[in-house]
């Protein structure tokens, strides 16, 4: 940047800018500067008193200065990493997501069933009570964190006119090929739809999001280069914090999701009835277990209901889970059995080849086949 000033004069010539910033001043990037300066007049030729110093020359300012065309163009190229991202549901864990948007330079935008402008304010966020209002900023992507219960409804209530053609629709819902139904369901033809689920949450990412997995299918993603790179750049909000990425289809993600996250909030939710309490010799399994009923009990039981209700790989885990712990019993029980008769009958009984040794109880089949009790042990009856 030139500027012609009486006062600020860092720079006496183009060797002094280029010692102190070699990189950014460069013969190709100033070229007029390098044409030999042109002869003082005739009358001033032999005058002393022409001393650069003390009058008005040409200076260069270092900083890039935000009219000029470097600055500007670096701006655009860091905005465009940056999406205007609307939070519909600004409950427990939109705001939780919104937070690290925020860090990372987005525009968020939220909006909620219940006035969240107090929090939004604190986390930089503008809060829209008004769906319409929040439409109508035409933001590129709705970020959908409503409860799974609730999304049906929210999402029809939508004023999806005001938004612009092409805008991209995400979820996090923890059940995904209701999402993607819905989506489908509900969207013109028009809107991109990426259907995600990040595996963690408040609890479990408050520290960092490295190494957590963070799954997605995009399941209607336009062609055109704008709406790649908008579902790129969405994308990659989560690979830059260090998730695992991981792409599947919704049906996919369901069926892991039942056998892992569904059995693990169910445990956790079983223990917290038990209300366990810590001990003074807690074991390393124990302190586990209370950090699980801890990281469960802090979601909603609404999004527990949701895992049961909108996957429906999730009651066969129930029933499998009841299963276990029948046959657990069964097992421990037969031992005890043994153990009695042997009190009570002494090797008589054994003698009389009326004492057997318990059989232990096998596995349950595995996932997707019927399941069914072992047969029960003789020696339990
Ligand atoms: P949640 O209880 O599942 O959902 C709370 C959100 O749903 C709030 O924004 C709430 O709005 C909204 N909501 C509930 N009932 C509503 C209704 N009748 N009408 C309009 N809005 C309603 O708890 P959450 O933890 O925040 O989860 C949000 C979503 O993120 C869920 O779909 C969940 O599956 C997914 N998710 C959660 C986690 C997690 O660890 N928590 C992790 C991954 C994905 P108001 O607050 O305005 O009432």
């Amino acid at each position: 940047m030139l500027s012609i000033s009486p006062t600020i004069s860092r720079f006496s010539n183009l060797s002094d800018c280029q010692s102190l910033n070699p990189g950014r001043y460069s013969r190709h990037s100033l070229p007029h500067l390098w044409a030999p300066p042109p002869p003082p007049p005739p009358h001033l030729r032999n005058t002393k008193t022409l001393r650069l110093r003390h009058s008005f020359r040409i200076s260069a300012i270092d900083a890039a200065q935000p009219f000029d065309y470097e600055s500007k163009l670096s701006d655009h190229i860091a905005k465009s990493k940056t999406l205007k991202i609307a939070i519909v549901g600004f409950g427990n864990f939109g705001q939780f997501l919104a937070k690290t948007l925020v860090r990372q330079g987005h525009t968020v935008l939220a909006h909620s069933r219940t006035d969240y402008s107090a929090v939004a304010a604190d986390i930089g966020v503008s809060f829209y009570s008004n769906a319409d209002d929040l439409c109508e900023e035409h933001p590129e992507v709705i970020l959908l964190c409503t409860s799974i219960l609730s999304t049906d409804k929210v999402l029809r209530s939508l004023p999806l006119q005001r938004l612009k053609r092409s805008t991209l629709f995400v979820d996090v819902l923890s059940v995904k090929e209701f999402a993607k139904d819905l989506f489908l369901q509900i969207l013109p033809l028009d809107f991109d739809i990426l259907c995600t689920h990040p595996m963690f949450g408040p609890e479990s990412g408050k520290n960092s999001w490295k190494d957590l997995p963070f799954v997605y299918d995009k399941v209607r993603i336009g062609g055109d280069e704008s709406r790649v790179s908008r579902c790129e750049k969405f994308l990659d909000s989560f690979a830059r914090e260090g998730c695992i990425m991981k792409e599947m289809t919704c049906a996919e993600h369901d069926q892991h999701a039942a056998e892992s996250q569904f059995i693990t909030h169910t445990v956790g939710r079983i223990l917290e009835k038990l209300d366990l309490d810590s001990t003074p010799i807690n074991t390393k399994g124990y302190e586990r277990l209370l950090d699980l009923v801890e990281n469960t009990s802090s979601d909603s039981f609404e999004l527990y209901y949701g895992l049961f209700m909108y996957n429906k790989n999730a009651m066969e885990q129930l029933e499998r889970l009841d299963l276990a712990f029948e046959s657990l019993k069964k097992e421990l029980f037969g031992h005890l059995h043994e153990v009695l008769r042997k009190q009570l009958f002494g090797t008589k009984e054994r003698s009389m080849g009326v004492l057997q040794k318990p059989k232990a109880l096998s596995k349950l089949p595995p996932n997707g086949n019927t399941p069914s009790l072992p047969p029960p042990s003789d020696s339990s009856n």
